[in-house]
């Protein structure tokens, strides 16, 4: 099918939403936002200035009383027309998450359609956020708890999933009475403006809801912010740790979801037919750069299965159709950024350097169609990776797949567990028993059986554990719920 027209009109200079006002951002700094696929610039973001930073948590601060008083199903009623506004533009807003960020069109509506379900899950906060009560506890008193709002919170956002991620948070948030300042990846940061535009038509009241442009600076300022409750990240393990330090340092709650390195094992009995697409679109999916993404694709079983199963592996890797993601027969983008494909070639060269073997090289990119091959890399396999290689230890976050081989299944486990993350694993195979024990002793916050990418549904919270999640709480559902308010406890006696 022939390329959609491309939809950002009007966009150049993106502009802070502070206050139900957008303003102009007066820092010299600006960022160009670069297809990456086509290399043409679709936007310029500014780096926003400590003053406009302090201006959004201000007009977030002073809105908090009046939207903590508005009744949670009127603060409901603001969701349902956010998801309204949000079909009706479904379309707009995969195309520009395609364009800011080179994932598939169709990969873009599956990220519009995930963030759409936050918002419909925050929908029922007169139900989620209930407390609970007690009738004599003593001779004629009670005791119940009763779920608040804090005040101010703030997102960090990373540029993967550039629509997505910040509404794992902001529908809960809001829904829940607490207003909100989002700083979205500097990378890609386009859905988030759309998005501020439908909150706004949505009818939330000015200061709700805020949006700031800028990097590390305006990240830190916000995590140094006195008026700020708590603070919502996403992003790399080794910046997310600083995020967590600062928070407790500030007194802040945090959500801290880090970064990743996936086991997917392969046991001898899984069915093969089923098992392959699962695993192309947990490796290459979105170009290999989710935080649920297959990293180390672990085989376990005699030669003809390990031989025959990769075989497998590789043919359908190597078919994969790479170019623009607007095509619709595209089936991986680009990587995000030049940057990230110029990371991506580094693991390369050490995975080879370390002594794996490269048996699908994807660094001299084949392209549906005729675009500049400055973000594109190919599906690429590595056989004979251990846990201790380089590339089987750290998160390359590109479309490579480090192939591992184990005895059994506790071999299996053990070298999973052997990694400093613990973010979504999966096994593959027809044995409850199997499924059981690996459910039972893997050290991952999200498990997948028979599954290939772990996202938990928006009325699940979104787990992590070791190095990849900081905190206790973790990002939707209940949990979110939890996070946003504070549990007050009231006991009553009536004389
Ligand atoms: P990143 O850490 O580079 O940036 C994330 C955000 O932090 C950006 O908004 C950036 O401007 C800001 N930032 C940069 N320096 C900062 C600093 N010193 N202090 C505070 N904030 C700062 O991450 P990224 O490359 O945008 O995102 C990719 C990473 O995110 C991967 O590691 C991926 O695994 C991870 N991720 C994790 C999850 C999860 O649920 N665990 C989900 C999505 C992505």
């Amino acid at each position: 099918m022939a390329i959609l027209e491309e939809p950002i009109k009007g966009i150049l200079k993106l502009k802070n939403y502070i206050n139900g006002e957008w303003i102009e951002s007066e820092s010299d700094q600006i960022l160009d936002i670069i297809n990456p696929a086509k290399q043409k610039i679709i936007a310029k973001v500014p780096m926003s200035t400590r003053d406009e930073v302090n201006l959004a948590v201000e007009a977030a601060k002073e809105a908090f009383p009046d939207w903590r008083r508005t009744t949670p199903l009127a603060r409901a009623r603001c969701l349902f027309r956010l998801k309204e506004l949000l079909e009706e533009n479904f379309e707009e807003l995969s195309r520009i998450q395609t364009m800011e960020h080179g994932k598939t069109i169709d990969e873009s509506r599956g990220e519009t359609r995930r963030g759409i379900e936050m918002v419909e899950v925050g929908k029922g906060i007169p139900s989620l956020m209930m407390g609970y009560n007690l009738e004599d506890i003593a001779a004629g008193i009670d005791e119940y708890v009763i779920y608040q709002p804090l005040g101010v919170f703030c997102h960090i956002a990373p540029f993967n999933f550039p629509f997505m991620v910040p509404l794992w948070y902001s529908p809960f948030a809001l829904a829940t009475g607490n207003t909100f300042v989002v700083k979205p990846s500097p990378r890609d940061p386009v859905s988030q403006v759309k998005l501020a535009e439908m909150i706004d038509e949505a009818g939330f009241p000015p200061g709700v809801y805020n949006v700031v442009h800028g990097g590390a600076d305006a990240a830190l300022i916000m995590l140094e912010h006195p008026d700020i409750e708590g603070a919502t990240f996403v992003g790399t393990t080794s910046i997310g740790k600083e995020v967590y330090k600062k928070c407790g340092e500030t007194g802040k709650r945090a959500i801290v979801q880090t970064s990743a390195k996936n086991f997917l094992v392969v046991m001898p009995d899984a069915n093969i037919e089923g098992t392959i697409p699962a695993l192309m679109t947990s490796f290459f999916g979105n170009t290999g750069q989710r935080c649920l993404s297959g990293a180390n694709l672990v085989i376990v079983g005699d030669d003809a299965f390990y031989k025959k199963f990769l075989n497998a592996f590789v043919d359908t890797a190597s078919k994969i159709r790479v170019g623009y993601g607007l095509d619709e027969s595209i089936q991986m983008g680009p990587m995000q950024s030049a940057d990230g494909k110029a990371r991506v070639l580094g693991y390369i060269e050490k995975g080879i350097k370390e002594g794996a073997k490269l048996i699908l090289d994807g660094r001299k990119p084949t392209i549906v169609g005729d675009y500049p091959d400055a973000c594109f890399v190919n599906p690429t396999v590595f056989d004979g990776v251990t846990p201790d290689m380089t590339i089987g230890r750290e998160e390359i976050f590109g479309p490579v797949a480090s192939v591992m081989r184990a005895k059994d299944l506790d071999d299996a486990i053990e070298m999973a567990n052997s990694s400093n993350f613990g973010n979504a694993d999966s096994i593959f195979t027809s044995s409850g028993k199997a499924a059981r024990e690996f459910q039972y002793r893997i050290e991952s916050g999200n498990v997948g059986i028979n599954i290939g990418i772990v996202a938990p549904m928006a009325f699940f919270p979104f787990s992590g554990m070791k190095d990849s999640f900081y905190g206790a709480l973790h990002g939707q559902g209940g949990d979110a719920v939890r996070f946003f308010t504070e549990s007050k406890v009231v006991i009553q006696r009536w004389l």
